[in-house]
């Protein structure tokens, strides 16, 4: 009979496999989204649903279930805190939930999230919600049906949630955004009734688009992004990806005439990427080497973009160098009112265009109308008047038509409910984190003023990259500030910076 240290090592070796394999399906997906021909899509999709059946099958042999069991009595599981026990306990997590699902619902939702987009962008196209209907219909009934096979304490909403955030619940989400929104919704006031307003208009001068390139890469590079181990290219919408250990793909894409469209989106890449650059390589395939849920994640891009990337210190040392890299568009402005534009506030319908300040109010707006839907208490007929009114309640605006509201996000399309939540918290966890930071480090204005940025990235790779998922979320956070999730670390934030740019 195998040793306890052994089935660890055959447990492991499993995980790997299933991760080799992933990772080939994302280097096909990466190819589709940056440089395949869209006829090659049909047969894309085929390559992708093989490889991820391959997967699966890895994932839930019934093998994996008798080495755990073994393992857990053992002394490799015997100590909380160790290594071994983490990846133990972790993939003893990922197993029991992939094993709840039907085969046949697994492949129901795949498919129906396939035609579920199809049927988005033609109703997206055609501004035509009833297009839609059906499918979203179906959607919501196959996540009840999913949620309901996960398990669940208190609403179906925390089985779905769960997958994306790891131990998170609506009660929790609710909690921290409506704190949130009590607090944002004067500030967002306060600055609509500001006299003061940016002028934002340098910012969609001409940018040329190989200049654009050259100052993205630079930026990326400079805040700590590994161009030796990643690459930088052009998409629809941008994403980044780890194919491999020392593999990591940012994207973008370019608009000539503005400045934020491509620069804000490789900061933000670039700050997922410098987050998937600082897990440890040789533990790749196993949860030592995996990022913790989805918000942290985004707490990782969105502190780049936002704390740093919109920070008057950031571009004390970058704007001259962005004046050399735009001389038509930059020459003779100042670099106040060049911040000032960058950090403009605005309502508006579009979540992803959104400000700093307003876009956390989009995403409640989204997870109060998919909560509300998965708990039945919404029916997705009502769904766009339901979202209009909320937009005029949070925001001051109705949309005009449902393309440019309730269809404008291809998340529920997908499949994807308790997605939304996790941008807002991950704006939440940068804020809380860079706080932190500030405390155990002191303020980093001077060293940005320098162009040095290393200091952060060290501190972020020590409290949080290197340890893959060993910490669930809510332990992170804890262990990092001495707190749970909170609104007020961001409020703080939003407040004195904007106070200050509104004159407020
Ligand atoms: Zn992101």
């Amino acid at each position: 009979m195998a040793s306890h240290d052994e089935t660890y090592q055959l447990l492991c070796d499993q995980a790997k496999e299933a991760a080799l394999i992933d990772s080939i399906q994302q280097l096909l997906e990466w190819d589709e989204r940056t440089k395949m021909p869209s006829t090659g899509g049909a047969y894309r999709a085929d390559q992708a649903a093989y490889l991820s059946g391959l997967t699966h099958q890895k994932q839930t042999d019934a093998k994996i279930g008798g080495w755990l069991d073994e393992l857990a009595e053992s002394s490799l599981a015997a100590k909380p805190d160790s290594q071994t026990a983490a990846v133990i306990r972790l993939l003893r997590r990922d197993y029991d939930k992939k094993v709840r699902l039907p085969q046949s619902l697994v492949e129901e939702l795949t498919r129906t999230a396939v035609r579920g987009q199809q049927a988005w962008a033609e109703a997206r196209e055609a501004d035509d919600f009833a297009k839609f209907r059906p499918l979203l219909e179906k959607t919501v009934d196959l996540k009840r049906q999913e949620a309901a096979a996960l398990g669940y304490e208190t609403t179906p909403y925390d089985a779905l949630l769960d997958q994306y955030e790891p131990g998170e619940t609506a009660a929790n989400v609710g909690r921290v955004l409506m704190g949130l929104r009590d607090a944002l919704v004067p500030l967002v006031q306060a600055i609509s009734d500001s006299s003061t307003r940016p002028d934002a208009s340098v910012l969609a001068r001409e940018y040329p688009v190989v200049a654009q390139e050259t100052f993205g890469k630079q930026a990326a590079a400079e805040i700590g992004f590994d161009f030796d181990a990643g690459r930088l290219d052009v998409t629809h919408h941008p994403f980044c990806v780890t194919l491999g250990p020392r593999d990591v793909r940012l994207t973008t894409r370019y608009d000539p005439r503005s400045f934020n469209d491509g620069l804000f989106s490789i900061l933000h890449e670039a700050g997922h990427g410098i987050y998937e650059q600082g897990l440890p390589d040789d533990q790749f395939g196993i949860p030592l080497a995996e990022f913790v849920s989805m918000a942290i994640h985004e707490s990782q891009s969105r502190m780049w973009e936002n704390q740093v990337g919109r920070s008057r210190s950031f571009w004390e040392y970058f704007f001259p160098l962005a004046q050399k890299a735009f001389p038509a568009a930059l020459n003779g402005v100042e670099l106040s009112t060049f911040y000032d534009a960058i950090n403009e506030v605005q309502p508006s319908l579009i979540r992803v265009e959104a400000d700093e300040v307003t876009y956390n109010l989009h995403i409640l707006i989204r997870f109060e109308l998919e909560k509300a839907m998965i708990e039945d208490d919404l029916q997705v007929a009502d769904l766009p008047a339901a979202w209009n009114e909320k937009y005029e309640h949070y925001l001051g605006i109705v949309p005009p038509s449902d393309a440019d509201g309730v269809l404008q996000d291809v998340h529920w399309s997908a499949g994807l409910f308790g997605y939304f939540p996790t941008y807002a918290m991950g704006n939440l966890y940068a804020a809380q984190f860079f706080a932190q930071a500030q405390k155990d480090l002191g303020d980093f204005d001077a060293s940005f003023r320098q162009g040095k940025f290393g200091e952060l990235r060290e501190w972020l790779r020590t409290k949080i990259h290197q340890h893959g998922r060993r910490y669930s979320p809510a332990q992170l956070v804890e262990r990092i500030s001495g707190a749970p999730l909170s609104h007020e670390p961001l409020m703080e934030q939003l407040q004195e910076k904007f106070g200050k740019v509104y004159g407020l």
